[in-house]
């Protein structure tokens, strides 16, 4: 059975939104065509206890939203939460490594909530911290996670931003050096929305494991859940039957943002910094200055997904010579994908994905086409066919461009997400602006 989830996001108690709530959640995956959704901050004790209050279980580690009816009764939470860990690294100071965490139900989730209150960690921020004095520790502390209960997944997220295991803040170059002797035990890994199963391909230590995308979403929104997502192939429709399709790899596809979107892929600074005011600069690998300083500012440069993943690729490799981008085909098979309100509100020319007609355009594509993800199942033909009269013009053309792959983006760096550039193809290489405000 094809099981389409998103296994990583973030409640109102994680900063930066305000409550949100199941019921909304549930409205959007039902649309956006998700089965199984991590509900984030699962630790935090506040919002533990009211997804405890709302959600009922369903098949085995699967919850619904309790007295819901048909379609929202069909949506299936997963608890779930992200920790970071943070530890000292050979590079030098502490690395903080966001990590996800999935578990199969409340009591387990209670023990780990008593794990973290022995180690002293505080719990009330939704992404708690767990400080360690070295690899050991952290591996004596993963281990004791994945063992508060059946079925306990750890995965390192969104492994390639500045935040993530390989990512430039205070870099590594083997999951060893963080998790020390758990690595081995790490079957799954999130490529997060700067990476894709092609750019990880030039990694050789993710040659044997399995690559999950999720939205890692702080909101109910239409272009937030789901905007990266994992198909499944289920046999047993239970928690323990995802976790083992998951750490067998048996995943049909991912869906994932063009890497060039994600906030993070060039090396550069963005505006707004110290020093910087209106002024902003981004460098492609190829054109990074020398010692990655910045020419505004003087201070060192955010180095990009991009730049990372080919020196991450000559440290795995060494000493043969490193697998080259483009040469290396991915091992999972993934779709590139933009949110449909997103490619709407580019077919009108708009640049607010929240419009009252782009919400009906919406509407009206997915009372044909039963949800989101089913319209991207369909042919361009088949498309154009259901869709022809029913929408203008440019928005079928915005449409059938993101389906037929011919689309870009201005790729993103420090913090700011790329631009979708709809019948464009714009080079991940040669990429150099230094704008002085
Ligand atoms: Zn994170
Ligand atoms: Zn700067």
């Amino acid at each position: 059975m094809r099981y389409a989830v998103d296994l990583h996001s973030h409640s109102g108690y994680a900063g930066g939104v305000g409550n949100i709530s199941l019921a909304s959640l549930a409205r959007t995956m039902v649309v956006k065509g998700i089965n199984a959704f991590g509900v984030g901050d699962c630790l935090q004790p506040a919002w533990r206890e009211s997804l405890e209050r709302q959600l009922v279980e369903r098949e085995q580690g699967l919850y619904a939203l309790d007295g819901a009816e048909a379609p929202l009764a069909a949506a299936r939470f997963v608890l779930q939460t992200e920790v970071i860990i943070t530890s000292p690294v050979s590079s030098g100071g502490r690395k903080g490594t966001h990590v996800g965490l999935l578990f199969p139900d409340f009591a387990t989730v209670d023990r780990a909530i008593a794990l973290l209150d022995r180690w002293g960690v505080h719990l009330n921020m939704g992404r708690p911290f767990i400080k360690c004095v070295d690899t050991a520790e952290v591996a004596e502390r993963c281990f004791a996670l994945v063992d508060s209960g059946p079925g306990v997944l750890l995965f390192p997220a969104h492994v390639l931003t500045p935040q993530g295991i390989y990512g430039s803040d205070h870099p590594v170059d083997h999951l060893a050096e963080v998790f020390g002797d758990f690595a081995p035990r790490i079957r799954v890994v999130e490529t997060g929305l700067s990476a894709d199963p092609e750019l990880l391909a030039i990694l050789p230590e993710l040659d044997t494991r399995t690559l999950i995308s999720n939205s890692d979403c702080h909101s109910e929104a239409l272009n937030r859940v789901g905007r990266e997502f994992t198909v499944l192939e289920l046999k047993q429709l239970s928690y323990p039957g995802l976790v083992e399709a998951l750490e067998a790899g048996q995943v049909a596809y991912t869906a994932e943002f063009n890497p060039a979107e994600g906030r993070y892929f060039l090396t550069g600074h963005r505006s707004g910094l110290e020093r910087h005011g209106a002024s902003y600069c981004y460098f492609s690998p190829d054109r990074s200055p020398a010692q990655g300083i910045c020419p505004i500012c003087g201070k060192p440069l955010t180095v990009g997904v991009l730049e990372r993943a080919l020196t991450l690729a000559k440290r795995q490799a060494d000493p043969a010579p490193a697998r080259v981008l483009g040469e290396v085909t991915a091992r999972q098979a993934y779709r590139r994908l933009v949110p449909l309100v997103e490619v709407l509100a580019a077919g009108q020319g708009v640049k607010s994905v929240v419009g009252k007609k782009t919400a009906r355009l919406f509407q009206t594509i997915i009372a044909r086409t039963g949800t989101e993800a089913g319209l991207w199942e369909l042919e361009a033909g088949e498309i154009a066919r259901e869709l022809a009269g029913v929408v203008e013009e440019s928005v079928l053309k915005a449409i059938l461009a993101v389906r037929n792959g011919d689309f870009s983006f201005q790729p993103g760096y420090d913090g700011s997400y790329g631009e979708l550039r709809l019948g464009e193809a714009i080079d991940w290489q040669g990429q150099e602006r230094i704008f002085r405000a």
